[in-house]
């Protein structure tokens, strides 16, 4: 499977990962968006959010506790944050292997772009 992502799992590309543990991974995202741009990912290959099964819904709920920690770790816990999951072409998804932005440490805009 070709997976950019995967890769980055099986380090056979490099990252910045901030945290690891066998279920989830967290690294900096290549072109960030905001002061804090981290992506965390479930080592598991699940292409987009429609892809979800029954079994995953914990490590679903687990990325996202992740991320909180992220933000915690980076200091913009209390000042705000956004969890962005991208799914198929409008939203802007461009890596098919599930994954949350973590973006903060500027003013975020709503709506979206
Ligand atoms: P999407 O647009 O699919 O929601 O987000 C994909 C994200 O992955 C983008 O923000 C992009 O910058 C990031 N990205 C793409 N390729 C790489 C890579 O090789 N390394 C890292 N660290 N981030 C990547
Ligand atoms: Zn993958």
């Amino acid at each position: 499977m070709n997976c950019i992502f995967c890769d980055i799992i099986m380090k056979k590309r490099p990252a910045k990962i901030l945290y690891e543990d066998d279920s989830v991974l967290a690294f900096e995202d290549i072109n960030p968006q905001a002061p804090v741009h981290v992506l965390v990912i479930p080592k598991k290959h699940i292409p987009t959010s429609l892809d979800i099964e029954e079994e995953d819904l914990p490590l679903i709920g687990y990325l996202c506790r992740i991320a909180g920690n992220i933000a915690r770790e980076k200091g913009i816990a209390e000042r705000g944050f956004r969890l962005v999951m991208n799914c198929n072409r409008e939203a802007g998804q461009t890596v098919f292997h599930l994954h949350l932005h973590v973006l903060g440490g500027r003013g975020m805009h709503w709506p979206p772009g």
